[in-house]
């Protein structure tokens, strides 16, 4: 995955939350600037939603919970 200034992050494991939601876990922890809450901070979780990259707490309020998450792991 390349995030939003090029850097190159690898991903261990990628889940599918919905039609347009993901959410990657990273190999490493990331330094990421989400675009939505325009705060640099470093992760190991990014969510996606269509094109957009967002912190894990912005993905949480695409309407996210660990119940949901839940369910499309054990897909
Ligand atoms: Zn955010």
């Amino acid at each position: 995955m390349v995030l939003v200034d090029g850097r190159a992050v690898a991903v261990v494991s990628t889940y599918f939350v919905s039609a347009a939601l993901r959410l990657h876990s990273l190999a490493e922890l990331t330094e990421f600037r989400c675009p939505r809450c325009d705060r640099h901070q470093e992760c190991a979780l990014l969510g996606s939603a269509g094109e957009e990259l967002l912190c894990p707490g912005c993905f949480g309020q695409c309407g996210v919970d660990g119940k949901a998450l839940a369910r499309t792991e054990g897909l």
